[in-house]
Parts: structure tokens; C-alpha cells; sequence
């Protein structure tokens, strides 16, 4: 740093720009120390605390875009940016313990504590239980929109105590973010609630449509519970046939973020179609539909809404 000063101020004596120099400085300052600096886990969080800081915070996301956050290798650029971070945002809820629990040797190695540092998003959910283990909670809460609405709540709350210059802004975005949130919640309810009883079932890999099922009135059915189980056993590939069977399922759906092979196989026995790549546990590539919580979600509801109207 002091080089690259160095370098600069001679730069600017040559040029005999003495007072740009001082501007110069004043700027890189703001922008290397002045931001509060943001990890979150996942894309998903990544975009909620994007929501609400727009460009006055640096922000660095941990579990790349397409990819399972369920177990994960922290890379020595994610031990580096969770070392500098001021927060840390993870879902929590039992989504990032896979792989003898990777976030929590994380923030150990990077030396920061819970509640000071490290914030669930998930504070204020009210946990689904999994089924085939009723002591673990199910994480997939953010899958409906009125607990998104908590979560970017509860990670407003946290950055208007940690960042209080910038309280009124977060606030502003906050309630505008909630308001559209809202409005696509209150259509998805009105759509989904048109469906005929027999046709709402929704056939996916992973068991993440929990809340999702409770909240919109639908009957989630999957081949594993949870991506951190053995995926697309016989008795899972079996117990899932027999569902699909027994009711007037016509469409199923594949996440984006697991292997498409155990449900090409439903596919072909059951004889139908995927309708549709659906997002789960994290948002598509940027530029693409569904890269942000909004549009992961908006997606979402209506291509199971046209799926299981079929
Ligand atoms: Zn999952």
C-alpha cells in the first residue's frame, strides 16, 4: 500500500497535481476501508443482503451459483474473505453442517464468534421437522415467500446495528423489497389455490418443498428427504414410484442445483414428463432468469403452477 502511494504521489508531483492526489487518496480510502465488508453462504443470502445494501456495502458469497450448499469444501479465498468480514450471514437451520459441518470449522478458522460476527438468517422461522429423522430440522424455510420476507428482515436488523450511518437507507430498501415480495406471495396464493385438489402434488428430487407445500397448499413428494442422504437408492426410487402411482401426478420437476439422473429415471418409469428446471438451494447465473430471490421464486411458482395444471 505504501508503494503503491508512493508510486501515486510521485505520479502526481511529476504532473504537479498535487490537490487531484489528495482527492485520490481520500477516494481509495472510502472505498477499500469505509464499506462494511459482507460474507454470506450462499447466492440466495448473497442477493437478499444485496437487496437492501445496493452499493454501500462489499459483499462476497461462499457456495458458488448452481451449486449444492448442503456440503461444501471451503477454498482458501473463502477462508480469506471470512477472515476480513465484519458479517456473516448463513441460513442455519441445519443447511450448511454436511461434510462434518464446513461453515462452523470456517468461522472457527477465521476466528469469529456467533451473534457478533456469524447471524442465522433464519432467526425467526418457526422450523419444519424432517420426516425420516424428526430430531433434525428441515432448512429449506427461505422456499416460501412470507419466511424470505423474515429472513431479509432479520438481515436488515442485523446490518442497521452493525452499519448505523447507514440505518435509514437499509430501512428504505428493506420496506420497498417487502412490498413486492408481498404482492407476488398474495398472486401465487390466488393461482395455487385455483388448482384442483387431486392435481397438487409436486414431484421433486430433493424433499425442499416443505414449507413451500404448507404455505401454498401442496402435497410435496420426493425420492430423498435431504441432499446430505444417499440420492436415488432402489427403496427411494421404489417408495417414490408408488406416490406417483396412487395419484393424479402429470408433471415433475428437477432442482438446478442436484444431478438430473435419479429423475430422468422417474421419468421414464412413470412415463412423464419433467415439466421444468426449478430452483432450490441456489439462484441461476447472473444474467440469467432466476438469479435473483425474486426471480427464483416468481419462477418457481409459475412453473408449478403451469406443470401441475396440465
Ligand atoms: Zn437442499
Amino acid at each position: 500500500m505504501k508503494k503503491i502511494l508512493a508510486i501515486l504521489f510521485s505520479t502526481f508531483i511529476i504532473l504537479g497535481g498535487t490537490f487531484a492526489f489528495v482527492n485520490l487518496k481520500g477516494n481509495q480510502s472510502t472505498a477499500d476501508s469505509a464499506k462494511i465488508r459482507i460474507v454470506t453462504t450462499n447466492s440466495i443470502l448473497e442477493d437478499m443482503v444485496d437487496q437492501i445494501v445496493g452499493d454501500r456495502a462489499e459483499t462476497y458469497s461462499i457456495v458458488k451459483r448452481g451449486t449444492d450448499p448442503h456440503e461444501y469444501d471451503p477454498q482458501p479465498s473463502d477462508i480469506e474473505a471470512t477472515t476480513n468480514a465484519d458479517v456473516i450471514f448463513h441460513n442455519g437451520l441445519n443447511l450448511e453442517t454436511g461434510g462434518n459441518g464446513w461453515f462452523k470449522k470456517l468461522t472457527q478458522i477465521a476466528n469469529k464468534k456467533e451473534n457478533e460476527h456469524v447471524f442465522a438468517a433464519s432467526k425467526t422461522i418457526t422450523p419444519e421437522h424432517l420426516t425420516t429423522n424428526k430430531e433434525e430440522v428441515d432448512p429449506h424455510a427461505w422456499l416460501t415467500i412470507p419466511n424470505g420476507i423474515k429472513y431479509v428482515s432479520e438481515i436488515a436488523r442485523v446490518l442497521k446495528a452493525k452499519d448505523p450511518e447507514n440505518a435509514s437507507y437499509y430501512q428504505d430498501q428493506l420496506d420497498k423489497y417487502v412490498a413486492k415480495l408481498q404482492k407476488l406471495d398474495r398472486e401465487a396464493k390466488a393461482d395455487f389455490s385455483k388448482l384442483p385438489e387431486n392435481q397438487r402434488y409436486l414431484v421433486t428430487s430433493e424433499g425442499a418443498f416443505k414449507y413451500f407445500g404448507k404455505e401454498y397448499g401442496l402435497k410435496p413428494v420426493y425420492i430423498w428427504e435431504i441432499n446430505t442422504e444417499s440420492q436415488g437408492t432402489p427403496e427411494q426410487m421404489e417408495r417414490v414410484l408408488t406416490k406417483i402411482e396412487k395419484s393424479d401426478v402429470k408433471a415433475l420437476f428437477v432442482e438446478s442445483s442436484v444431478s438430473p439422473k435419479s429423475m430422468d429415471k422417474v421419468s421414464k418409469e412413470a412415463d412423464l414428463p419433467i415439466y421444468a428446471k426449478i430452483f432450490t438451494d441456489s439462484l441461476a447465473k447472473k444474467g440469467t432468469k432466476g438469479d435473483t430471490y425474486y426471480s427464483m421464486m416468481k419462477w418457481n411458482i409459475d412453473k408449478i403452477r403451469e406443470g401441475l395444471a396440465l
